[in-house]
């Protein structure tokens, strides 16, 4: 497979001041150019009202539609995620569409009471657009806790980990990604 670019899709984030900065670190760190559409609705059919969450693994199907050759799609939403045996989920990816997702529900340091913090948070979302985007390319999660491929429990396991990858696990992003 060859990369060309990672290409996010928002999903009513309305004015979103981050994306330059998180555009920056993601071609800092995979080598590829990254580019937003435009706003999109959330897709109602992906709602599930007993629960008040978003199935993530709708999205991963949903980006199919915006995803050309060598892209790998990011969606980002401002809801909460779930899979049916799991209570939330901060995203989902398949390695098999390139496609992923992330909820930036449960990154606001508000969501568990505490003032917002705006750092925090955006290194919050690169960490987990970072993982997900590992997961496209095939990687496993990693023992190491300070590893992004570390796998999140909880807020507190993203908040150990760094936005990088390890080295064993940067290279084999270098190897799925072709760049040697
Ligand atoms: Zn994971
Ligand atoms: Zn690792």
């Amino acid at each position: 497979m060859k990369y060309k670019k990672i290409v996010i899709q928002p999903y009513q984030l309305g004015n979103f001041p981050y994306k330059d900065i998180i555009s920056r670190k993601l071609e800092e760190i995979f080598q590829l150019p990254v580019i937003w559409l435009p706003d999109r609705e959330m897709p109602y059919a992906a709602f599930n009202p007993e629960r008040n969450q978003f199935l993530g693994s709708y999205f991963l199907k949903d980006l199919l539609s915006v995803k050309s050759e060598g892209d790998i799609v990011l969606g980002i939403v401002p809801y909460d995620l779930y899979e049916p045996d799991l209570n939330f989920i901060f995203g989902v990816a398949s390695p098999v569409t390139q496609t992923a997702v992330i909820s930036l529900y449960r990154l606001h340091n508000t969501f568990y009471g505490l003032p917002e913090d705006q750092n925090l948070f955006i290194e919050r979302i690169l960490k987990e657009a970072v993982h997900e985007i590992g997961h496209t390319l095939g990687l496993p999660h990693c023992p190491n806790p300070t590893c992004v491929m570390h796998f999140s429990n909880s807020i507190e396991d993203t908040d150990r980990k760094s936005y990088y990858f390890c080295p064993s696990c940067y290279q084999k992003v270098k190897m799925a990604l072709g760049q040697f």
